[in-house]
């Protein structure tokens, strides 16, 4: 048992002062309320530690080698895939686990519990395949288990290289495989989760209607069954031309009338989205699995958050290119792109709340809702995914509750008063900093000398 005391704590009940929640040798928040027991750890405040719910680890070794503009005059989405597929082919499966460790690292310090890992490297350079199906899984989920960060281990499905079911291109060798070596891929995917962490778990993710067929699409659905569903749908304006010429409709139209869209999907990078289809996919049930940071890097274009929240629609964020991992710079940025669209402030704040508290609450229950984990509010029997900050400092100091929240979101510094996280009652992060963050940063610095970054 560990436990540990708070001045002030968002919990289900809303904002508690000076309380102690005591966290079960499962991992589970065991007790909530006074005990009589000095605690292992004091913080200031404490928040549930989000979910990232979606990452492609491997690429943040290539944050910062994309930013020149190239020859082609309409530098874009395409072209940076372009540099993504050069960089991914030098990689071996030792480089795959020393990245994805140095990334789940720095996910923890920046305040989130568990990852959404959209795993779709699975190959060797020019699709050889390794002894083992699931080689780069296990390195993944050998990084993962090293950080003690939470897990959802999605293993992708890519078969095509559009909506034309032209085969793979070059680059894409390394992500392919057909729907049997799929099957194979997920069970050895499986046995990796069942044999790490009792809080990790696996989910399927059809890569997008430009990778997977209509009959694909329809039978990874079915071989996913009870787990989370996660799938790219319309991340950019060439995709949704594409789907609609091949398949009739604009993505969002097409996949709400074509499958049975519920609580167990996650639909990442909704950026391209009509009035109509932001309506029923805010009632449908399922997550929107928004990243900020990316989607601005890459240019995507603007999510209608505005009218989507409107409707009462979940969402959650992740770091997807991992190009810069910040937890609260992901909800400013959300905010700060309605507000330039709309010229407008408070624009993601339901009536009468703060901006921070509503994207706070929001982003923590869609998040664990898409990675179908018991995480995103502290309560009795939920896991122990907490984050620890502190006040004493210049950005926080002297706010309370949704005013401490929407001061770490937007005066800059919110990482910087991160001292405690825990992963399913995993204490991984102390004092501001992971407890294997030296060993696991000079395995990633050797890496990053092993790596070309001339693309
Ligand atoms: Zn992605």
């Amino acid at each position: 048992m560990q436990i540990l005391h708070a001045q002030q704590a968002l919990t289900a009940a809303g904002w508690q002062d000076d309380i102690t929640i005591s966290i079960g040798s499962d991992g589970r928040i065991a007790a909530i309320g006074p005990i009589d027991q000095p605690p292992d750890t004091r913080v200031d405040l404490v928040l549930p530690a989000p979910v990232n719910l979606h990452s492609h680890s491997f690429q943040r070794a290539m944050a910062g080698l994309t930013e020149r503009r190239g020859d082609d005059p309409t530098d874009s989405f395409w072209t940076w895939r372009k540099l993504m597929y050069r960089f991914l082919d030098q990689l071996t499966p030792d480089h795959v686990e020393a990245i994805a460790a140095m990334v789940f690292v720095e996910m923890l310090e920046a305040g989130y519990g568990a990852v959404g890992e959209f795993h779709y490297l699975h190959h060797g350079p020019g699709g050889v395949a390794y002894d083992n199906p699931a080689e780069l899984a296990a390195r993944v989920a050998t990084a993962a288990g090293q950080a003690g960060i939470g897990l959802t281990l999605l293993p992708v499905l890519y078969h095509q290289g559009g909506c034309d079911g032209r085969a793979l291109g070059g680059g894409q060798q390394r992500f392919g495989n057909g729907p049997e070596a799929y099957a194979r891929l997920h069970d050895a995917s499986a046995r990796i989760i069942s044999d790490g962490p009792s809080d990790w778990t696996i989910g399927v993710a059809p890569h997008s209607l430009r990778a997977v067929s209509p009959a694909a699409l329809s039978d990874v659905v079915e071989m996913g069954a009870n787990g989370p569903i996660h799938m790219h749908l319309a991340e950019q304006i060439a995709e949704v031309e594409d789907v609609q010429a091949h398949l009739g409709a604009r993505p969002a139209g097409w996949l709400l009338s074509n499958h049975d869209v519920d609580d167990r999907w996650c639909l990442i990078h909704a950026t391209q989205m009509t009035p109509q289809e932001t309506a029923d996919l805010a009632k449908s049930g399922a997550v929107v699995g928004l990243c900020p940071i990316t989607e601005s890097n890459l240019g995507d274009g603007i999510f209608n958050g505005t009218a989507y929240l409107s409707k009462g629609g979940s969402f959650g964020v992740g770091s997807d290119s991992n190009v810069h991992i910040g937890l609260f710079e992901e909800l400013a940025t959300l905010e700060y792109s309605q507000r330039l669209r709309d010229r407008s402030r408070a624009a993601m704040a339901l009536p009468g709340k703060s901006v921070g508290r509503t994207l706070f609450d929001r982003l923590a229950h869609g998040g664990s809702q898409a990675a179908g984990r018991d995480s995103g509010t502290l309560a009795v029997g939920q896991l122990a995914d907490i984050v620890g900050l502190s006040t004493n400092n210049p950005w926080v100091c002297g706010r309370r509750g949704d005013t401490a929240l929407d001061s770490l979101i937007f005066a800059g510094h919110g990482r910087d008063c991160i001292t405690d996280v825990w992963s399913a009652g995993r204490h991984v992060v102390q004092d501001g900093r992971h407890l294997k963050r030296d060993a696991v940063e000079r395995a990633f610095m050797a890496t990053m000398a092993d790596l070309s970054g001339d693309l």
